[in-house]
């Protein structure tokens, strides 16, 4: 299977980590858009949201918890941060394995593009 992502998980792609554990990652954005631009993962290969499975639950659950640690670990907790999940093509996806992205460091407009 040819993922990006499975790829930093298994760290033949090289990336900047955050955080490990035997169910999570999280690594820097390459491409930052906001001052913090953190992505958490699960190991587990899913394509997109649309994917999730009821078995799933417990793992985003700990994802989100992950990304509000890690908020607070960032100094972001108070100000406030945003939590992204693209599927598909009109919310922009471009990595097909399910990643929370954590945007922080700046004032960010709502709605979002
Ligand atoms: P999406 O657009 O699928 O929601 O988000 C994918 C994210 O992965 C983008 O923010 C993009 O900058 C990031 N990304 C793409 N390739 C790499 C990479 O090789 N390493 C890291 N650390 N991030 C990447
Ligand atoms: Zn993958």
């Amino acid at each position: 299977m040819d993922c990006l992502f499975c790829g930093i998980i298994e760290k033949r792609v090289p990336s900047t980590p955050v955080y490990e554990d035997e169910r999570l990652y999280a690594f820097r954005d390459t491409n930052p858009q906001a001052p913090v631009h953190i992505l958490v993962i699960p190991k587990k290969h899913v394509p997109t949201t649309n994917h999730l499975g009821e078995e799933d639950a417990e793992l985003i659950g700990k994802l989100v918890l992950k990304a509000r640690d890690l908020a607070s670990e960032e100094g972001i907790a108070e100000k406030g941060y945003r939590l992204v999940m693209n599927c598909n093509e009109w919310a922009g996806q471009t990595v097909f394995h399910v990643h929370l992205h954590l945007l922080s460091g700046r004032a960010m407009g709502w709605p979002p593009g």
